[in-house]
């Protein structure tokens, strides 16, 4: 691949080969990042230097250019690729640092599921919470098991989280439950699909049609209170323990940039029912990392996660559930077979019966007020090389 005349960033992953999307600045102008620059999408469409005749890239939001399809988006990463390699049209284009540009929500999220798809995470938390049964649910190896979560508390990476409060279980039954803020708040390292191209109710959508629908990827950190959810969620599933705030990148990796990526699935045992085979299935070689004030403490691996991107796809389209533009769709928690690769600190600290010590000496659990939470991840690239997904972060306040 040819090289970009802008200057290689300090930080590695945001070359020619990535080109992600945001929406940044106080006017909410679309952009991708090159190095450590924003290139201005939105005025580089009124200049006349972009072609944009459905004027998706006038939109304060991704979603026009996300409904617009696959192969609007591949036009578009030829020319934005074209205009960073060809050196003359330097001097036409606006390139704003992205070291303390503000980025927002980059699109507007329709609705939200969230999956469970890490057999390591679905193991871990059944050894904890049935220790004497099978781990796995009856249902886990035949269905990507998942629920809806809330689409309008999700937020972009460096929002606050403010502490949830609400009722926990009593400590005897019977009792009234107590009620306060979450002393068992969490993390939940996942990586996301945005869904661009929607479908009609009634139709149901194939694994190996992902990538007509699908527009990219983003790191999600899905802040989970387990003693709100431990006494909530019976029968009916997660609820107020999840749905105070989920944190995603500012930036979304095209799906253009992955191929590099692609890697093949753990095997399946019992093969899936016909509608959830893919003729070639595939997974993605997410490194995931997890730091926690600055201390890493953990590194999930998203390639040997047990239900692909394709299957979560179609597992939630099935029963005649359409797609809309805007849709988000999320792992789950990534945890691999190491100890040092759980997604979350509950299984990390095994249901707090441990505690991390962090590079300051301090120990956690839970996590305290004050406490930073960063996400990264990177990829094998198109060239070889790698790419860095946009990082989600997120400081919890009391
Ligand atoms: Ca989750």
């Amino acid at each position: 691949m040819s090289a970009s005349w802008v200057p290689e960033g300090e930080l590695p992953g945001f070359g020619i080969d990535h080109l992600p999307f945001g929406v940044f600045g106080p006017a909410r102008h679309i952009g991708v990042a090159i190095e450590d620059h924003i290139l201005d999408l939105t005025e580089g469409a009124s200049d006349g230097l972009i072609d944009d005749p459905g004027g998706e890239l006038g939109a304060t939001e991704l979603n026009p250019l996300m409904a617009a399809g696959p192969i609007r988006w591949a036009s578009l990463r030829e020319r934005v690729t074209e205009i960073l390699v060809d050196e003359s049209h330097r001097d036409r284009v606006t390139l704003v640092k992205r070291q303390g540009a503000q980025l927002h929500l980059p699109w507007r999220v329709a609705d939200y599921v969230d999956f469970y798809s890490s057999l390591e995470h679905a193991t871990n938390l059944g050894r904890m919470f049935r220790p004497d049964g099978e781990p796995l649910l009856p249902n886990w190896r035949h269905l990507p098991v998942a629920y809806h979560g809330r689409s309008g508390t999700v937020v972009v990476s460096g929002t606050e989280i403010r502490r949830p409060k609400g009722q926990t279980r009593p400590g005897q039954p019977g009792e009234t439950p107590p009620f306060g803020p979450s002393r068992r708040l969490d993390i939940e390292a996942e990586v996301g699909f945005v869904v661009g191209v929607g479908s009609e109710i009634g139709t149901s959508v194939s694994p190996d049609a992902f990538s007509e629908h699908v527009f990219g990827v983003c790191l999600v950190n899905d802040w989970s209170a387990r003693d709100i959810q431990a006494w909530e969620y019976v029968p009916l599933g997660p609820f107020l323990g999840k749905s105070f705030a989920t944190s995603v990148a500012g930036w979304i990796t095209p799906l253009a940039a992955l191929p590099g990526a692609r890697t093949t699935p753990p095997p399946q045992h019992p093969p899936p029912l016909d509608y959830l085979r893919d003729d070639e299935p595939w997974g993605l070689d997410l490194a995931l990392e997890v730091r926690l004030n600055g201390t890493l403490i953990s590194s999930p691996p998203f390639g040997e996660i047990y239900w692909t991107p394709g299957q979560q796809l179609a597992q939630m389209t099935i029963n005649g559930a359409s797609l809309s533009t805007g849709d988000l769709y999320a792992s789950g928690t990534v945890s691999g077979n190491e100890p040092h690769q759980r997604g979350s600190l509950i299984e990390l600290t095994w249901n707090g019966e441990t505690s991390l010590t962090l590079e300051n000496g301090e120990e956690r659990t839970f996590l305290e007020d004050g406490d930073e939470v960063v996400i990264s991840a990177t990829a094998p690239s198109n060239s070889g090389d790698r790419i860095a997904l946009g990082e989600v972060r997120g400081v919890i306040v009391p």
